[in-house]
C-alpha cells in the first residue's frame, strides 16, 4: 500500500514517479486486507496498546489519518463502512480491490515483476515471508514480503527500529489460501480455554482485544501450535458478524484439526470456561501477517542512522518502517497510509496537507 499511496501523493506534486513491485499483481497485503484504516481516539490510547512503540510517530497517525482517509475517497476508493466497528478506534472500512485500483489509478506506472534495484522511497512490505520461514510460521500476508527493503537500507548505514522479533497475526486452523486469509481467522481465543501441546495453560492472562499477543505466545510454542477448546455457550457467541461455531465449521472446512475433547491426547484441565457440553477443540497454528520491526525512521518518514541523523534521499513507509506498534497492535494500513503520504510530500518538498 505504502508505495502506491507515496507514488499517487508524489504524482499529484508534480513528480513522475515509478513503482517497481516485484510481485504479479499490485496491492501487496492491502490487496488480501480486510480494508479497515482506522486510528487509535488519541495518541495516549495508543501509546497504551502499543507501550514500546515511537510515541511520535504514534501521534503522527492519530492527527493525519482522518485527512488521509479524505484524501483516499477523493481518488475513489469505495468506502464500505463508515465505522470500523470497534468502540476503541475510529476509521473507515475500503473495499481492498477498489482500494488498490484507486491508488494504481492515482499511481499511474506502476511496473509489475519488477523487484527494486534503487530507490528513494522503500515500501515492500516488512519481512513476513522470511519471518515465516525461519520461524516455522504460516503466512497470512502476500508472497513478497522478504524484507528486500530493509536489507537496502542496511547496507546504507540504516538503524533497526524496537521489536524486530514482534509480529502481528492470527492464528489460523491451517495453512489456507489466501481467499480465506480473513475469514479463517480463530478470532475467540479470549472465550476459549486456550492449551498447548501438553495441556497446559500457557496463556492464563486475558488476551489483548486483537489477540495478538496471544498469537506471538503461540508462535513460541512447539510447532507453533495450541489447541482452543470452546464449550456450546461459546459456540453461540457472535465475534465480528459471525458465531463462533460458524468460525469453528470454517476451521474443518478449511482442512484443520477439530475434535471432540475426549479425542485429544491429554486430560482437560478444569475450568470455568468449559460449563455447557459439548466442548470442541480447535487446533490453531500462529500466522504471520507483518512484522512490527522495521527501519528506524523519523515522522518525516527518513531513514535514520544509528547516531539519528537521516539517510539522505532515503524514505521507508509501510511495514518497511518499524518501531510503531512495538509491544501492541494497530492499524498497518493506517501506518502505511500516513507515512506513504508524508515520504512523498517531503521528498519532494511538498505540503503536508
Ligand atoms: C488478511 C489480512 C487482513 C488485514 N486486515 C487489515 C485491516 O483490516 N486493517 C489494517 O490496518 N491492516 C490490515 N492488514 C495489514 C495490512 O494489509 C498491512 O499492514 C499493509 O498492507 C502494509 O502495507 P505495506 O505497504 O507495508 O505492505 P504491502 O501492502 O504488502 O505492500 C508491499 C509491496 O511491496 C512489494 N515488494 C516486496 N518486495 C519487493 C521488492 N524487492 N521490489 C519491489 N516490490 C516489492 C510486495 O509485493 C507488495 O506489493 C491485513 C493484512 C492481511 C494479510
Amino acid at each position: 500500500m505504502a508505495g502506491l499511496v507515496a507514488a499517487a501523493r508524489a504524482r499529484e506534486l508534480g513528480a513522475r514517479p515509478v513503482v517497481l513491485e516485484k510481485g504479479h499483481r499490485p496491492g501487496g497485503s492491502m490487496l488480501l486486507s480486510s480494508g479497515v484504516v482506522w486510528r487509535h481516539r488519541s495518541t495516549a490510547a495508543f501509546h497504551d496498546d502499543c507501550p514500546a512503540g515511537d510515541p511520535l510517530l504514534q501521534r503522527t497517525i492519530v492527527e493525519q489519518l482522518d485527512d488521509a482517509i479524505q484524501w483516499l475517497r477523493s481518488l475513489g476508493a469505495p468506502v464500505v463502512a463508515d465505522e470500523t466497528g470497534n468502540p476503541r478506534t475510529v476509521g473507515v472500512r475500503f473495499d481492498p480491490h477498489g482500494l488498490t485500483e484507486a491508488l494504481v489509478r492515482a499511481a499511474g506506472d506502476v511496473r509489475l515483476n519488477e523487484p527494486f534495484a534503487d530507490a528513494q522511497i522503500l515500501a515492500t512490505g516488512g519481512f513476513a515471508v522470511r519471518m515465516a520461514r525461519d520461524r516455522g510460521l504460516l503466512l497470512r500476508a502476500s508472497p513478497w514480503s522478504e524484507g528486500d527493503g530493509i536489507v537496502f537500507a542496511l547496507a546504507r548505514g540504516a538503524d533497526l527500529s524496537a521489536g524486530m522479533d514482534e509480529f502481528y497475526g492470527r492464528n489460523l486452523p491451517a495453512a489456507v489460501p489466501e481467499s480465506l486469509f480473513v475469514d479463517a481467522a480463530q478470532l475467540y481465543g479470549r472465550l476459549a480455554l486456550v492449551l498447548d501441546h501438553g495441556g497446559r495453560e500457557f496463556f492464563p492472562r486475558e488476551p489483548t482485544w486483537s489477540e495478538a499477543d496471544l498469537v506471538q505466545a503461540t508462535a513460541r510454542l512447539p510447532a507453533a501450535a495450541a489447541w482452543y477448546v470452546v464449550d456450546a455457550r461459546t459456540m453461540r457467541e457472535r465475534i465480528r458478524g459471525r458465531t463462533v461455531e460458524e468460525l469453528v465449521e470454517l476451521a474443518r472446512t478449511a482442512g484443520g484439526d477439530v475434535r471432540p475433547v475426549d479425542e485429544l491426547p491429554f486430560p482437560l484441565p478444569p475450568s470455568p470456561k468449559l460449563a455447557e457440553p459439548p466442548f470442541v477443540a480447535v487446533r490453531v497454528q500462529a500466522a504471520v501477517t507483518h512484522t512490527i520491526g522495521g527501519l528506524r525512521v523519523d515522522d518525516r518518514a527518513r531513514v535514520l542512522r544509528e547516531d539519528g541523523a537521516p539517510i539522505a534521499g532515503l524514505h521507508a513507509a509501510g511495514a518497511d518502517a518499524g518501531g510503531i506498534f512495538t509491544g501492541g497492535y494497530g492499524s498497518g494500513l493506517a501506518a502505511a497510509l500516513v507515512f506513504g503520504r508524508i515520504a512523498a510530500e517531503d521528498l519532494l518538498g511538498g505540503s503536508s496537507s
